[in-house]
């Protein structure tokens, strides 16, 4: 079970500037919880407390039943998708998509088998032996979702992960994403600055503001109420 519990968050960076103030959510498990904001409101600073990227400065973190705080990043059970992809350039689509599990030391046959099924889903299996850099964009973002979803996490993180993308494949990996969050059976916290995105896949938003929580509501209520 991977429901998530923020609890009075706050993270100061070490240069004083304070980013989230006091921030307090519970999230069910299986949610899709959007963020929202203006540039600099913190949403990327709490998607890095949650992954374990960046020390939470005071407050408590706890998934399911455990409090993760001082839970190392690799131990959390958490992948997180970036908009920049963020692949080993040297190393072929296959092997981009490998890493996590062999750093687990997952056994040979069964990171196989998991490549070549999230392959399937994400229709990149032609692309398994090319470098990143003979790959399109689209393609690329295929790659970095498949990195995340073949170690099958309870909780999936993404930061603006198709704002890169052209009108036409953002409209494509949005229907993916979906497909993804219900095959996985995932919590997904998601941070977008596209409407679209934000009501089509949100079970709740929140928005906020200069670090702090300013809303969170379900899409309906959100953007048909006054
Ligand atoms: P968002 O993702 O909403 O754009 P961020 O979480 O990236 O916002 O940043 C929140 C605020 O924290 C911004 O004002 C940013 O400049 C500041 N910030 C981010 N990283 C650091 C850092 N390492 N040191 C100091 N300030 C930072
Ligand atoms: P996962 O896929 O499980 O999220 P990552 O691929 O992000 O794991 O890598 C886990 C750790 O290994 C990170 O600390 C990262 O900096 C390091 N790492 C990953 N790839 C390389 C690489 N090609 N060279 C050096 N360090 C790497």
């Amino acid at each position: 079970m991977a429901s998530l519990s923020l609890k009075n968050i706050s993270k100061t960076y070490p240069n004083g500037f304070q980013a989230v103030k006091n921030f307090n959510l519970d999230i069910a498990d299986k949610e899709f919880i959007i963020f929202v904001g203006p540039s600099g409101c913190g949403k990327s600073t709490t998607l890095r407390m949650i992954a374990g990227l960046e020390e939470i400065t005071e407050g408590e973190l706890w998934i399911g039943n455990n409090l993760v705080n001082d839970v190392e990043p690799k131990d959390r059970d958490i992948a997180m998708v970036f908009q920049n992809y963020a692949l080993y350039p040297h190393m072929t689509v296959y092997d981009n998509m490998a890493f996590g599990l062999k750093l687990r030391k997952t056994p040979k046959e069964k990171i196989d088998q998991l490549v070549q099924e999230a392959a399937k889903i994400l229709d990149i299996v032609p692309l398994l032996d090319r470098k990143p850099k003979a790959l399109s964009g689209g393609q690329r973002q295929r790659v970095a979702m498949g990195r995340a979803i073949v170690r099958n996490p309870k909780v999936f993180l993404m930061d603006e992960p198709l704002s890169n993308l052209d009108a036409k494949l953002r409209v494509q990996m949005r229907i993916e994403i979906s497909k993804i969050h219900q095959s996985l059976e995932a919590t997904i916290i998601y941070v977008t600055h596209d409407q679209t995105e934000a009501l089509t896949l949100g079970t709740r938003i929140v928005v906020m503001k200069d670090g702090v929580m300013q809303q969170v509501a379900t899409p309906i209520d959100l953007y048909t109420k006054p």
